[in-house]
């Protein structure tokens, strides 16, 4: 089923997954907090991701980065000189809006001019996506139809400007004539800056890490000289990064501070176009492992014209949010470019050397580099479901049991026959294994309702049974289907259920 993303901030604000950073203050454009369940939810994802990609692997290692680094490894990367999108300003509503990204909707209606002759009156919106360029003037076109009668043509709405996509610096120019209200394009450099020590002076500018591949390049040679690697082999990271996006939106999928999820395979140059054809294929799959099974997930290589000019393949993969196909991750072949300028800059020699072919050269790389809060969003859209169970409708988080904030709920149908004592030991004894929650508040439906929307996969319940035979009920959050479980084998059960 298709979410819509109102439904599904405002189960997130309620239930604890996401809220907007600061909101006391009234928040702040571009920053989001994890609540209670969202935090487990992330946390379970960047755990799989590590669990899979470093632990499981004989040729991963891990590292965890500053977030501040020497200022020349921007200038290395190419950050300082070309990190920037092409950015307007609209004098009129005071917005700022990245040029690639700017949607103008335009209303032509007959009009007349001051001498009485017919002429035509221009209504225009612009916005950040075709939606918001069309709702202001939506509203204003119905009172210029009262004036003026209806429009000469239907409304359409129209990029802003194409942007040359292998060039962001380049504009090919804007698509419409009527530039209005707009200043020029300039660049704008998406890294933040701050000040190192006490004087805020140009000397000790610093920037917050736009991605965290760079931390990685910077240690390879630390890498390799201590942790017994041999080509070839990974180097993974975890951690924030910070872009001063100029429109943060949908929720919290551009956002200002996120975190990334990030792999640099280093091997032979030979070797690389298989290594990329292999990472494209399970960066992939890991998706769907983890319960990203629908056709939304996608997998896009770029083209030609799109590809970065040192990389000789890229692919997206991609998910059909509510509000677009959008990248969830990036494999790309990126050669010895980033080692070679790490080399020139730091004029260190980064180059590698290989025992047994006595060979010395600068290994190639290949780079999944995905995002932790766009992984997490696609998961959430990808588990909404509302379904019907009893007659009774019902909102159901359907996570992968992998990924799911809770794994079980425990619950004494009534406070009374023992029945919280033996919840609660039952509990106590599943805890020890697993994130597990107690309710023993209100009607059992309602418990169960709250678990569904929680994205709990089961549910067990201590009944009348249980004082008879020791035996509970298992439910399960997907069929609603029941089962009845020795209660001293519940933990065992619900183990086998977590891993199967
Ligand atoms: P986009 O074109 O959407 O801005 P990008 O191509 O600049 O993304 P990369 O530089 O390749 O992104 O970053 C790798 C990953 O980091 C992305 O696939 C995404 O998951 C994540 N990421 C990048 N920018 C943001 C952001 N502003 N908010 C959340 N996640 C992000």
């Amino acid at each position: 089923m298709e979410v819509e993303m109102d439904k599904l901030v405002s189960l997130c604000k309620r239930r604890g997954f996401v809220f907007p950073s600061s909101e006391v203050y009234g928040g702040i454009n571009g920053f989001w907090d994890y609540g209670p369940l969202g935090v487990e939810l992330k946390r379970n994802i960047k755990e799989a991701w590590w669990r899979d990609n470093v632990q499981m692997r004989d040729d991963m290692v891990g590292l965890d980065c500053s977030i501040i680094m020497n200022p020349k490894v921007w200038e290395a990367s190419g950050h300082v000189g070309g990190f920037s999108d092409p950015m307007v300003d609209c004098r009129a509503s005071k917005e700022r809006y990245r040029a690639d990204q700017l949607y103008v909707f335009v209303y032509i209606f007959p009009a007349v001019n001051h001498k009485g002759e017919p002429t035509e009156a221009w209504l225009a919106g612009l916005g950040a996506s075709p939606e918001d360029a069309a709702e202001a003037p939506e509203k204003r076109a119905a009172k210029l139809a009262k004036k003026f009668g209806k429009p000469t043509a239907p409304p359409t709405v129209i990029p802003y400007m194409q942007i040359d996509v292998a060039d962001r610096e380049k504009v090919i120019g804007p698509s419409t004539e009527d530039r209005g209200t707009l200043t020029e394009p300039r660049s704008f450099n998406l890294m933040f800056k701050t000040f190192v020590g006490a004087l805020e002076h140009e000397s000790n500018v610093a920037y917050l890490r736009p991605e965290t591949a760079q931390g990685i390049f910077a240690n390879f040679k630390n890498v390799v000289d201590t942790a017994r690697v041999k080509l070839p082999f990974g180097i993974a990271q975890i951690g924030k990064s910070f872009r001063n996006e100029i429109n943060p939106r949908n929720f919290t999928f551009r956002s200002r501070e996120f975190e990334q999820m990030e792999i640099e395979f280093f091997c032979r140059p030979e070797e690389a176009p298989e290594w990329y054809a292999y990472w494209r294929k399970a960066r992939f799959e890991w998706y769907t492992s983890l319960g990203l099974k629908s056709e939304k997930l996608r997998l896009r290589d770029h083209d030609a014209e799109e590809l970065a000019f040192y990389s000789t393949a890229t692919a997206d993969i991609e998910y059909a949010f509510p509000f677009g196909v959008s990248e969830l991750e990036g494999v790309a072949h990126r050669g010895d470019y980033d080692l070679t300028q790490h080399m020139k800059f730091s004029g260190k020699d980064l180059s590698y050397f290989d025992e047994e072919r006595k060979e010395r050269f600068t290994p190639h790389v290949v780079e999944p580099s995905a995002g932790a809060d766009r992984a997490t969003l696609a998961f959430l859209c990808e588990a909404y479901t509302e379904d019907e169970v009893g007659g009774e409708s019902r909102t159901v988080l359907k996570f992968h049991p992998r990924i799911a904030p809770v794994k079980a709920a425990v619950f004494p149908l009534v406070k009374r026959d023992g029945m919280p004592e033996k919840a609660e030991a039952i509990y106590r004894e599943l805890k020890k294994h697993n994130n597990v929650y107690y309710d023993e508040k209100g009607a059992i439906g309602r418990r169960y309702r709250r678990q569904d929307e929680a994205g709990t996969p089961f549910c067990i319940t201590v009944d009348s049974q249980t004082t008879t035979d020791d035996t509970v009920t298992f439910r399960d959050r997907d069929s609603c289907r029941q089962w009845r479980v020795p209660a001293a084998g519940a933990a065992q059960a619900l183990r086998d259920l977590l891993e199967g």
